[in-house]
């Protein structure tokens, strides 16, 4: 009989848009692992159902996305530390032992920046669009990379209130702060803008910073890779400022999920070319 084929894939609602599916998949097949990456397209009606079947299914590792990131911890036997000060989960290993949780977005994050974008966080001055899932790990990622101050914005003050709250608790050393509209973000006094909001999928969004604040210093972070270039990145861009989408986030947290699943080095080109490929 054939070994059976390890069953890997993306939880969440709605999934049919994701790109991890080409990227684990060439990775899968790079390494020549029997294995497969698939959607888990799960209504919340159902989402109880879905986690006693997920070893009869063969499923040895999964990523979670919209809208469960927060919400599948009751589920969970083991979650790492960082995972519970962000308050979310991406990745889910099957072991022996129970599902054991992580979250890859933080360092997924800050792998890119510092590796790809060479952007190093020590003293830094940070100005956070967004409260969600998204812009949590990101916040804890920095506050734990030593930078000097974040200044956040969500159009849901009550959730940044409490986030920045939470954050004040764990990180003393690091200057936190809210601001109350887009403009008291600073940004002409920061290092970082990060767009960690929805704003700028829909290429009819507005850019959310009024342009007169961007400028040459800034490098400006968009984690939205879909368009590629938001109204917020080509206004940065053309005030001067170094900008990013969040491909390489998204290709960071995939090699390090990746990694957790197989024990083996992800290879990096391959997934590349399999996200670059998707977007075109
Ligand atoms: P989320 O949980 O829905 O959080 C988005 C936050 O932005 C919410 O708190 C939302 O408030 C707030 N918001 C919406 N409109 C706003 C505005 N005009 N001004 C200020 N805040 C506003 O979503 P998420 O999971 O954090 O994801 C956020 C973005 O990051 C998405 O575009 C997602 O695709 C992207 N992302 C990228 C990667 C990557 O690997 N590159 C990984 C994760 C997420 P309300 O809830 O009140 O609307």
């Amino acid at each position: 009989m054939p070994d059976a084929v390890d069953i890997y894939g993306l939880l969440g609602y709605p999934v049919s848009h994701s790109f991890s599916p080409a990227m684990h998949n060439a990775a899968f097949k790079a390494l020549s692992l029997n294995a497969e990456y698939r959607l888990f397209e799960v209504s919340r009606d159902d989402l109880s159902g879905f986690f006693p079947s997920i070893r009869q299914k063969g499923i040895r590792g999964f990523n979670i996305t919209i809208p469960y990131k927060e919400k599948v911890f009751a589920y969970l036997d083991t979650v790492t530390k960082a995972a519970q000060l962000i308050g979310a989960v991406n990745t889910v290993k099957v072991t022996p032992a129970g599902l054991e949780a992580h979250n890859t977005d933080a360092e997924g994050f800050l792998m890119h920046l510092s590796e790809q974008l060479g952007f190093s966080c020590g003293g830094k001055r940070v100005a956070l669009l967004g409260a969600g899932g998204a812009a949590k790990a990101v916040a804890v990622a920095l506050c734990r990379s030593g930078i000097r101050s974040l200044r956040a914005y969500d159009i849901d003050s009550t959730k940044v209130t409490s986030f920045l709250r939470h954050l004040r608790e764990h990180f003393p050393s690091v200057e936190i702060l809210q601001a109350g509209t887009i403009e008291q973000l600073d940004t002409r006094e920061a290092d970082l803008l990060i767009n960690a909001t929805p704003i700028g999928m829909n290429p009819l969004d507005p850019c959310l910073v009024d342009p007169s604040y961007l400028n040459e210093r800034l490098l400006v972070y968009d984690l939205i890779y879909t368009p590629r270039e938001t109204a917020l990145l080509k206004r940065a861009r053309e005030k001067g400022a170094r900008v990013s989408n969040g491909l390489g986030m998204l290709l960071y947290q995939g090699m390090i999920a990746f990694e957790i699943w197989t024990g083996c080095p992800a290879p990096k080109t391959v997934m590349q070319r399999a996200l670059e490929g998707q977007l075109s």
